[in-house]
Order: C-alpha cells, then structure tokens, then sequence
C-alpha cells in the first residue's frame, strides 16, 4: 500500500503571491517587495485601501489560470506519484471561479494527475492523509499522526513548529 500524500497548491504548487502581486502592479503601478511582505499576508502589507483587492483578484475569473508554478514542482510531483498516492488539496470553493481554472492548470502542467487525484473543497479538515505539504499550518491542526511540511512562504517565516520545506528540490530529499 502507498501511503497517502495531500500536496497543497497556492504558494505551495503555484506561485501565487507572484500572481497577486502581478495584477497589483497592473492596477497600482508597482509591486509589493519581498521586505514589505515579509512576516505577512499581502492583504496585511498593503495601505489599507487596498485591503479588498486581493479577494477581488481571487475571485476573477482566469487569476488561477495562469500562475507560475514553482521551480521543479512539475518533475518532483511526477516522481512522487510513483511513489505515493498524491491527492492535489486545494481550499478552492471559497472563490467559485477560481475551480475551472485550477482545473485546467493542473491539466496542463501535471498531465500525468488524473481527475481523482483533485480534491478542490472547502475545509480541509476532513482530510486524513499519511503526509501533507502545505504553506498553511491551520490546516494540519486536525491532522492524526500526518507527517507534515510546511512549505515555506512570507507569511509563515515565524513559525517554528512543522518541519518547513523551502523549495521543490528540498520535498525531492525528504520524500523520494
Ligand atoms: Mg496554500
């Protein structure tokens, strides 16, 4: 038997705060630097006028379409499907619009995943798989005896408490 694995996807696939700060730039004229949302959440970094706009991008159409994935994710999530049977988790339901794009960026980037293997709900908390990859630690809180992986994004720099990841070549070392 395989053991079971829940692989996140914003800012643990995809780079998503890449993208939020993309469609910042386009609507503000600039981006938010690495030192500004540094310890944050973008909502949190921006002036506080701004504080709406990044559920008003998540929730229009095609901001899930096209993110940049993370370097190597691609090639490490191929090698570990043969080794574990990966579930894609995604809290995708509080933005309605964003389900067809996740969809179809899994489908293009991750063409060896099938259908089953996407589970896009609402609260994680009914997942029970033998390890989880996520860069939000809230979501391992439910977890019974899981191996988990923080995976490491501004917003989660103070955390102490999960064993981080940084990247795709350091889930290779630990997981393959
Ligand atoms: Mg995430």
């Amino acid at each position: 038997m395989m053991l079971t694995l829940a692989i996140d996807m914003d800012e643990t696939m995809a780079d998503t705060t890449r993208q939020i700060n993309k469609w910042y730039e386009r609507e503000f004229g600039h981006t938010l630097t690495e030192e500004q949302l540094h310890g944050k959440e973008f909502r949190q970094a921006v002036p506080p006028g701004h504080s709406g706009v990044v559920h008003k991008y998540l929730n229009t159409p095609g901001f899930f379409r096209d993110i940049e994935v993370y370097p190597d994710a691609i090639e490490v999530v191929r090698e570990l499907n043969k080794k574990y049977q990966i579930f894609v988790v995604s809290a995708a339901t509080e933005f309605p619009n964003s389900l067809k794009d996740k969809i179809e960026w899994l489908d293009e980037l991750f063409p060896y995943l099938n259908w089953k293997q996407y589970c896009l709900c609402g609260d994680k908390s009914l997942v029970q798989t033998d390890l989880m990859i996520d860069d939000r630690s809230r979501n391992f809180i439910h977890l019974k005896g899981s191996k988990t992986y923080l995976y490491s994004a501004h917003h989660n720099v103070a955390e102490t408490a999960y064993e981080r990841v940084n990247d795709w070549k350091e889930v290779a070392q630990k997981l393959l």
